[in-house]
């Protein structure tokens, strides 16, 4: 059943990245209209002999239809993406190169939301207000500049 999945691997990416098998995530489908993940995984980490993920994998609804098991189907699930839900519901899947290329998507796309929003994902609350919060103050617990 893959409705609204373009394939098996990035309904298995979007799966991971919803039961916090993910690099950092923000968003608001309601109001700000997207959801966005950031998720890499190694060839070490998406071995079948790796339990970590498989017992997360376990409980994807169609694990058993896409073969989840075998090492073919993990093998697709190496990488650096960007996943994405809108507000119905559909998920897109975008995949980069390198790590660093991920980073700067990612960034780009945080910092608008922040912009728009006000708000840190980080903690949950206005921007810079937590000083505690590692993403919207500094070291010294001042709010950091929104680019
Ligand atoms: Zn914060």
């Amino acid at each position: 059943m893959l409705g609204k999945y373009d394939s098996f691997r990035d309904s298995a990416l979007h799966f991971l990245c919803t039961s916090d098998w993910n690099n950092g995530e923000f968003g608001d489908v309601q109001d700000y209209g997207v959801y966005i993940w950031r998720i890499s995984n190694t060839p070490e980490e998406v071995q079948v002999i790796n339990t970590e993920i498989t017992s997360v994998l376990e409980d994807w609804e169609s694990y058993e239809e896409a073969n989840g098991a075998s090492q073919e189907f993990r093998d697709q699930l190496v990488g650096h993406f960007i996943v994405s839900e809108n507000s119905q519901g559909f998920v897109n899947v975008r995949e980069f190169d390198t790590k660093e290329a991920l980073d700067a998507r990612y960034n780009a796309f945080l910092e608008h939301y922040i912009e728009w929003s006000g708000m840190c994902p980080r903690h949950g609350g206005p921007w810079g207000e937590d000083e505690t919060c590692e993403l919207c103050t500094d070291e010294d617990g001042n709010p950091r500049p929104r680019s």
